[in-house]
């Protein structure tokens, strides 16, 4: 076990940004976790758990400790006639997982194909695509506090899951190192289709046609269609959230946007793609300096190749701005801005 010091982490963060952690540790196993909470608490204290890098905006170098966790490993620990009971750990690549996930004929996961970024993070923001989140066949994860050393499981009702949202989102970010999560998984065939370009991308196929390689492969040609690719275009994916918003405000911008995309919530309120309010204000494909809005998506924020955290920052918080300008929506951001 190494801690490094003034470590790029330029090819650790999928905008491809330059930024330096002080100290940086790579963990491979609980066993080496255990260890490095004897390191002073001085330095424990202020600490970054890093996973693949996909969701984090650094604007900063890292003026503390960065800890991956690497870990690898999937294994079937309960299984019945139904269901399986799968425990990966934390530094499996998420796709890796899907994958095996989809071979075995595992149902449950294969909606949320091809999401970059690590298994320890996935419940971090409860990921979520394609009318699947991770919380829908979530059971436990296990972990480690950073100050004590303790090791804790949570159950799903302790993870305070919700949209694009947990516990470690909030009161246990970076004071908890997740290390490995259990999913309970389906043998017989269930697939949810509900999303409309999931569904329409099927609709030439009868039920009986199809198969969860089919789902997959499907949802990966979406992505690839509508996504940029990080390795091409640095990117962090969906930058804000999708706002809910209450009946009186929705009515006053529906009045003047007939055309208003919107999704009724079970709670009365109105969820607003993001991406629909940041086109509306002209950002789509719009470009400042290295710094744009994805041509495809408006919801994407892209580094074009020399681009600063900072830029970046700058460019969301006029796009949060121009969004409330309009609409009187402030934008709330998916991404970990460091
Ligand atoms: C092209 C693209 C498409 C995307 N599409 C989706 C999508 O469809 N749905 C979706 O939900 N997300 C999407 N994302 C966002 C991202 O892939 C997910 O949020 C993913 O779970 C982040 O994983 P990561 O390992 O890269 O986490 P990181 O970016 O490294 O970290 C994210 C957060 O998790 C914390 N963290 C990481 N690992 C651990 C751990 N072991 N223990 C405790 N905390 C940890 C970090 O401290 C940080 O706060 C997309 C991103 C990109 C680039």
């Amino acid at each position: 076990m190494l801690i490094l010091e003034n470590q790029s982490l330029k090819h650790l963060n999928t905008f491809g940004l330059e930024a330096k952690a002080k100290y940086y540790i790579e963990i491979e196993s609980e066993k080496e976790l255990i260890e490095l909470f004897v390191t002073p608490k001085s330095i424990l204290d202020n600490a970054l758990i890093l996973g693949g890098g996909s969701n984090i905006l650094f604007t900063k170098n890292y003026d503390g400790l960065v800890i991956r966790y690497i870990a690898k490993g999937i294994k079937v620990i309960l299984e019945d006639d139904e269901s399986v009971l799968i425990k990966a750990e934390a530094g499996e690549v998420w796709d890796d997982l899907v994958s095996y996930c989809v071979a075995k004929k595992y149902y449950g996961i294969e909606n949320l194909s091809l999401i970059p970024g690590t298994v320890g993070a996935a419940p971090i923001q409860n990921i979520g695509a394609y009318g699947v989140e991770l919380k829908d066949c979530f059971e436990l994860l296990e972990g480690y506090f950073i100050d004590s050393g303790s090791k804790q499981t949570f159950m799903r009702s302790d993870c305070n899951f919700g949209y694009r949202d947990s516990i470690f989102k909030r009161e246990l970010k970076n004071k908890f190192v997740i290390t490995s999560i259990v999913l309970r998984l389906y043998k017989k065939q269930i697939f949810n289709l509900s999303y409309s370009a999931l569904k329409e991308e099927l609709k030439n196929y009868n039920t009986n046609e199809l198969t969860i390689e089919l789902v997959r492969e499907t949802i990966k040609r979406i992505r690839k269609n509508k996504l940029p690719d990080p390795v091409q275009l640095g990117n962090s994916g969906s930058f804000f959230k999708n706002p809910e918003i209450d009946e009186e405000k929705f009515l006053l911008i529906h009045e003047k946007n007939p055309d208003l995309v919107f999704y009724k919530t079970s709670s009365g309120t109105y969820k607003i793609p993001a991406g629909w309010l940041i086109e509306k204000c002209g950002f789509k494909g719009r470009r400042i300096g290295n710094v744009g809005t994805f041509s495809k998506q408006a919801l994407v924020i892209v580094n074009y190749g020399n681009a600063t955290g900072d830029e970046i920052k700058n460019y969301a918080e006029q796009i949060r701005h121009e969004v409330n300008t309009k609409f009187s929506i402030l934008l709330d951001y998916e991404v970990n801005i460091i």
